[in-house]
């Protein structure tokens, strides 16, 4: 009875949220599960935007970007790769007032992220979670690992530290070198049908910045695309936990 009373509730719920809402699926149960690895979207008709290695000089640019196209992402950023994180917060503020989602990419960016032991791990994560609560007040649950690495302790060390983790099912080649043509080859040849695919791209290739991403934008809008964080792509309305940090302003 209590069952059916509440099944009721849910479907009243849902007939009245016209068009349900991502955080209502979310509500209803698509929550995400720290230590998993998530390739691609479990929402229909998005397109999961993602970038790695800023906080980069282009940020700014890509933001005003997205933000005029009605687009939000996700930045995977990192503590020191390109410069001390604390050096460009207020780009970083700029992504979460913007809607845009912060995620984590690790404090350093280790070649060798696959290969640490647990404690390594833990520390690359938790050194940028501090400079996180600094800046933003609260710490990813999404994370991307640098270069992919997925083994080792990666996995069983991001469960229990909270983790999502993030890869990817739609590779520009940014990294690779890529000409725009093959980037967009990428896109092209991708179904557009089903789950929402994620996105590798890098903030920090100006020709990205400039180039690709606003063809993508276009390219998103003629297939019906909505493009979204990685998070809302995966149904998840509140990929953050909140906290406090220790006041630091360096790196
Ligand atoms: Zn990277």
């Amino acid at each position: 009875m209590l069952k059916s009373l509440f099944l009721s509730a849910l479907l009243i719920t849902q007939s009245l949220a016209t068009p349900v809402s991502l955080a209502e699926t979310n509500a209803l149960g698509k929550r995400t599960t720290a230590g998993t690895i998530y390739t691609k979207c479990t929402q229909s008709g998005v397109l999961g935007m993602a970038f790695d290695d800023g906080p980069g000089q282009y940020m700014q640019q890509l933001i005003t970007t997205l933000n005029n196209a009605g687009a939000k992402a996700t930045f995977f950023v990192t503590g020191t790769l390109y410069g001390c994180i604390y050096n460009r917060k207020t780009w970083v503020q700029a992504a979460i007032a913007g809607g845009h989602q912060i995620g984590s990419h690790t404090w350093s960016h280790p070649s060798n992220f696959g290969s640490l032991t647990s404690a390594q791990l833990t520390t690359e994560m938790q050194k940028l979670e501090t400079a996180l609560f600094n800046i933003i007040g609260k710490k990813p649950t999404y994370m991307r690992p640098p270069y992919l690495a997925t083994g080792g302790a990666v996995q069983s060390t991001m469960g229990s530290l909270g983790y999502r983790i993030i890869t990817d099912d739609l590779d520009s080649g940014d990294w690779n070198g890529y000409t725009q043509a093959q980037s967009q080859a990428v896109f092209n040849a991708a179904s557009t049908s089903g789950g929402g695919h994620i996105t590798l791209m890098h903030e920090t290739i100006q020709s990205t910045v400039t180039q690709l991403v606003p063809w993508v934008l276009s390219w998103a809008q003629s297939r019906g695309l909505k493009v979204v964080t990685v998070a809302q792509c995966l149904g998840d309305s509140n990929p953050y936990v909140s906290g406090s940090g220790n006041g630091a302003t360096t790196c």
